[in-house]
């Protein structure tokens, strides 16, 4: 059984925070997570094949609260972080099963190394921490760039330097402290490290001049926007928008906000140049009924457009992502 511990906002460090999800609530919502994908999946789907879907890496949250300054979701109590590395540590799907994920997972990447090319105004060398199944080194060495992996999971680093790829075994703290690169990407993984801010710091270390660093996560502020929805007249819609992103039963350590994300990368140097508000990458696979695909096809263009004509914090938006350049006047003023 993992321990658990008291928490606050990671961003701001106030304690003061609303409850957004009961213990009772986050079992509930799990149930309708279940039935939700049960309907769509062919029975005969491998529990392998699940991964990523209903199993996810991280436990349910006990309880979720939404920090009252940055909008922040977080679980409280949490996981201590020992146990969280054992989650990571543990998983090892076998190859087939990576390469499923990888091909899923390709298109989307596809798209955002576009956006990257676009944002940052040319290629150069990167690294992305949480390369997982390689999907966007992929991408990214497609349209130009030369990314490098980190990951603390070895057994998908040894499928994806396989793919030829230098990926390195850890943390982005634990990288040599010499390596600098143009772009730092933190693609769906942010939410999920035991130490975020830290990660935002030690990424900040591996720029270099006029460098940027990328993120993608799930939206903490469509969360709670549509969460309580689920009990009323909306609540099949809100289950469409939480369930085809990944967001229903919230099996994430962290829902940042555009506000959190900026306050973070601000106190490290750094200052936003593009907010965009998206959804998550397809899910559909082989196992997928073809009505449920063609639906999460349907439901997702109008969720992305939803997701991008929304301002402020994007509470329409179930995911973003962040691009913030390094102040070339500035050193880091948390060190
Ligand atoms: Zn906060």
């Amino acid at each position: 059984m993992p321990s658990y511990e008291l928490s606050r906002c990671i961003v701001c460090s106030t304690a003061e925070a609303d409850e957004l999800l009961s213990a009772e609530d986050a079992k509930a919502e799990i149930e309708e997570l279940w039935e939700y994908h049960q309907r769509r999946l062919d029975p005969a789907v491998p529990p392998n094949s699940l991964m990523d879907r209903v199993a996810f890496s991280q436990r349910a949250p006990l309880r979720l609260v939404r920090c009252c300054e940055c909008g922040l979701v977080y679980r409280n109590p949490v996981e201590r972080p020992m146990e969280l590395d054992a989650i990571y540590r543990e998983e090892g799907p076998d190859d087939a099963v990576l390469r499923a994920l990888h091909e899923t997972q390709r298109p989307a990447y596809d798209a955002q190394a576009a956006r990257l090319t676009e944002i940052f105004g040319r290629r150069g060398s990167g690294i992305e921490v949480g390369s997982y199944v390689g999907a966007f080194l992929t991408a990214a060495r497609d349209a130009g760039w030369q990314f490098a992996g980190v990951d603390v999971n070895a057994e998908t680093n040894a499928f994806t330097r396989s793919l030829g790829f230098q990926v390195h075994d850890g943390t982005i703290e634990s990288l040599e402290a010499e390596r600098h690169v143009d772009v730092v990407a933190i693609w769906n993984c942010l939410d999920q490290l035991s130490d975020p801010a830290g990660a935002v710091r030690a990424a900040r270390r591996h720029l270099s001049d006029g460098g940027m660093l990328a993120v993608r996560v799930p939206n903490g502020a469509c969360y709670a926007a549509f969460r309580p929805l689920l009990r009323g007249p909306f609540a099949a819609v809100a289950r469409e928008w939480l369930a085809q992103n990944n967001l229903l039963g919230f099996p994430y350590r962290y829902g940042f906000t555009p506000t959190a994300i900026t306050r973070l990368v601000e106190r490290n140097g750094m200052r936003v140049e593009a907010v965009f508000g998206d959804v998550l990458v397809p899910i559909a696979d082989r196992w997928t009924k073809r009505w449920a695909a063609l639906e999460e096809r349907l439901v997702k263009r109008v969720i992305a457009a939803g997701a991008r004509i929304s301002t402020g914090d994007k509470p329409l938006a179930p995911w973003f992502e962040v691009y913030a350049r390094v102040r070339e006047t500035d050193s880091p003023s948390v060190g």
